[in-house]
């Protein structure tokens, strides 16, 4: 598999940031699950070679921030091929950073499970730092859930997910929980929908992508 070190990419109309391939979740659709062998040889992956220092993080940010095309970014994402909080650390201290020097928001894609993570109720610290959190809820059902995202912390990381989406929720601006259409039932969909509005966040409802 090639590695390198891609620490921040273009995407959508992001600039989509990239910290660890650290997860504690091994998601039956997730590209991690498929990128062991030769197929991403060819291509330039955001499988890290080592993880990037905050110093480096925001280093490369800043000398993205003197093109041209950082004009088009319409948000800062920490992403990547893994978990953003499980860099918890970095993480605070780029997004502090990106606070103070730009106007644009700061989302982070998370499958909610940084305080399982973490060992810690992370949600003070990104109050005030993040504007927004996507987080991955999959399906309604804990034991569905389970099974497609495999988290090691088993099944304490449902509940533990909805708690963490709910106190975000009180602090963050924009707190977005997703499901993938196709993926499950339209009843589990209305039923993400219902636990969503319960929990005082959003639901999306995101566009199947067959990566294959
Ligand atoms: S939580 Fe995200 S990075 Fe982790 S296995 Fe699932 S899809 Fe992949």
């Amino acid at each position: 598999m090639k590695k390198g070190m891609t620490i921040i990419y273009p995407e959508y109309n992001g600039l989509y940031i990239n910290l660890t391939n650290r997860c504690p979740c091994a998601c039956t659709f997730c590209i991690r699950q498929r990128a062991s062998g030769a197929e991403f040889d060819n291509v330039e992956t955001l499988w890290l070679e080592r993880e990037p220092t905050a110093r480096e993080v925001i280093e490369a940010i800043k000398a993205e921030s003197k093109t041209e095309r950082f004009k088009s970014y319409k948000e800062f994402v920490f992403c990547g091929y893994g978990e953003p909080t499980e860099a918890l650390d970095v993480l605070l201290e780029v997004a502090a950073f990106l606070k103070e020097n730009f106007t644009l928001p700061v989302r982070i894609n998370t499958n909610g499970l940084g305080n399982l993570v973490n060992k810690k109720d992370i949600v003070p610290l990104l109050a005030g730092k993040i504007d927004a959190i996507s987080i991955s809820l999959n399906s309604s059902n804990p034991e569905i859930y389970e099974k497609t995202v495999r988290p090691v912390f088993k099944e304490k990381a449902f509940p533990e997910m909805l708690k963490f989406a709910q106190e975000a929720g009180k602090v963050i601006p924009k707190v977005i929980m997703s499901t993938v259409e196709t993926t499950i039932t339209k009843e589990d969909e209305e039923e993400c929908s219902r636990l969503c509005q319960k929990l005082g966040v959003s639901h999306r409802i995101r566009k199947f992508i067959d990566l294959k």
